[in-house]
């Protein structure tokens, strides 16, 4: 018999691999969508310390919470929360920190896979509309050519 935590931290590691299709598919079909008056806050300059899109994170937060909170550690739904927390936490520090300067102690780093991170959000946010956007991941980032060339693709208007 495999141990309760070990098979709650293979749960919980899907989850935050899973999550990321998630936030992808929220991202591009809610928060482009119809969740947009909320997300526009995220594609023009901040004012204060917090924007309208912070929700959303908090939204997850709290159904994070509440799987965690609502059960024990044997089930499921526990580890599953944890996951999600874990994605909420990279998401803060990735997204939030990293790529939007947020927590200043951050250091930008100057090559790998966390540049190509922070240059395809760039691209993500050269658009400032709702429509015409590409590259909707947040942990994960096609290489930026690829990128680069979608944006490229797109009728100028
Ligand atoms: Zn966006
Ligand atoms: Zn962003």
């Amino acid at each position: 018999m495999t141990s309760p935590i070990l098979s709650g931290c293979a749960i919980a590691l899907v989850t935050v691999l899973f999550m990321e299709a998630v936030a992808y598919g929220v991202h591009r079909y809610v928060m482009h969508g119809i969740g947009w008056p909320l997300h526009r806050s995220h594609h023009v300059p901040r004012t204060g310390l917090f924007e309208a899109n912070d929700l959303y994170g908090l939204l997850f937060a709290g159904m994070s919470l509440v799987l965690i909170l609502g059960s024990s550690w044997r089930e499921m739904a526990y580890w599953i929360g944890i996951g999600m927390a874990l994605y909420g936490l990279l998401y803060a520090l990735l997204h939030d920190g990293l790529v939007h300067r947020r927590i200043p102690f951050i250091r930008a780093p100057r090559r790998g896979y966390l540049l190509r991170l922070i240059k395809a959000h760039h691209i993500h946010h050269a658009v400032k509309t709702r429509k015409g956007a590409v590259s909707f991941g947040f942990l994960y980032a096609p290489p930026v050519e690829t990128l680069a060339r979608r944006v490229r693709k797109l009728p100028q208007n």
